[in-house]
């Protein structure tokens, strides 16, 4: 992929990043990072853009559901009465299952259940399976899956980051080079648009963690166990955030990048013209 190449050559070169839109798009992606998440990593990475200089984060230990089995057990009673499907995997390559699909919650039957997990899980497919949910939510998760699900975070929007930075690099390059300036919406462009596109499952992520947690109540979560969920489903939920951060971050870089590339180009052309 020739916006692979990109990146790989600043790998290489080693230049410092002097421009606006490649300092904000490195601290965006540093402030990502500096959150400590193995997604964020694994956002990086997928796509082969990791520059080396970042870290192994450490992997947060969930806070302990006592109750654990019990609740676990109570959650798919729930479930199945509220018309949600509960099917065992698909497993992705890293042996943990894909959690959640219209209507079904995946389990991984060859290991126990984290009760809080489980919870956020129906609490995405209630937004599908209810008549009765709220429409937000359901408008939410519609376009979540529409857009692929959880993918979009790790997938779709850093590709999209990447093709909105680097179409707004070379329309600024073109621009100067005409001597005019670059337009409002090029400028924000490249952070604006992978934000923009994770919004319905930053959404739709936030309401399965709220309705998750009505379903603990409902399932006679302990004050103590309660209070463990919220924090674990709140680092999640940073997660999300995070590469949400990142992925904005990547729309910087990229401009900063092709811009340079751009511009190259184009002087160099100049200069034959003379
Ligand atoms: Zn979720």
């Amino acid at each position: 992929m020739k916006i692979l190449r990109l990146f790989s050559k600043r790998k290489s070169q080693e230049e410092p990043i002097k421009d606006k839109n490649g300092k904000l798009g490195a601290a965006l992606v540093g402030a990502g990072l500096g959150a400590n998440t193995a997604a964020s990593l694994k956002a990086i990475d997928l796509e082969g853009i990791s520059n080396g200089a970042i870290k192994m984060p450490k992997l947060l230990k969930p806070y302990e559901i006592q109750e654990n089995e019990k609740l676990t057990g109570a959650l798919l009673e729930e479930a199945k009465k509220g018309g949600i499907k509960i099917e065992n995997g698909p497993y992705n390559l890293n042996g943990s299952p894909q959690a959640y699909s219209n209507k079904v919650v995946y389990i991984d039957s060859r290991q126990s259940q984290q009760a809080d997990t489980l919870a956020h899980e129906l609490g995405h497919a209630h937004y599908d399976a209810n008549e009765k949910a709220g429409k937000v939510g359901k408008a939410a998760h519609k376009a979540y899956i529409r857009l692929g699900g959880s993918k979009l975070f790790y997938k779709v929007s850093p590709v999209t980051a990447i093709g909105t930075g680097v179409a707004s690099g070379i329309h600024k390059a073109k621009k100067e080079a005409k001597g005019e300036k670059e337009g409002k919406l090029s400028k924000v462009a490249p952070y604006l648009v992978p934000t923009t596109i994770v919004a319905p499952g930053l959404v739709s992520e936030v309401m399965a963690s709220h309705k998750g947690m009505k379903y603990l109540k409902r399932a006679g979560a302990s004050k103590k166990d309660l209070s463990a969920s919220r924090k674990n489903l709140a680092t999640a939920a940073l997660t999300y955030g995070t590469m949400a951060a990142v992925n904005a971050g990547i729309g910087g870089i990229s401009k900063h990048i092709s811009y340079k590339k751009t511009k190259e180009k184009l002087d160099k052309e100049k200069g034959k013209d003379k």
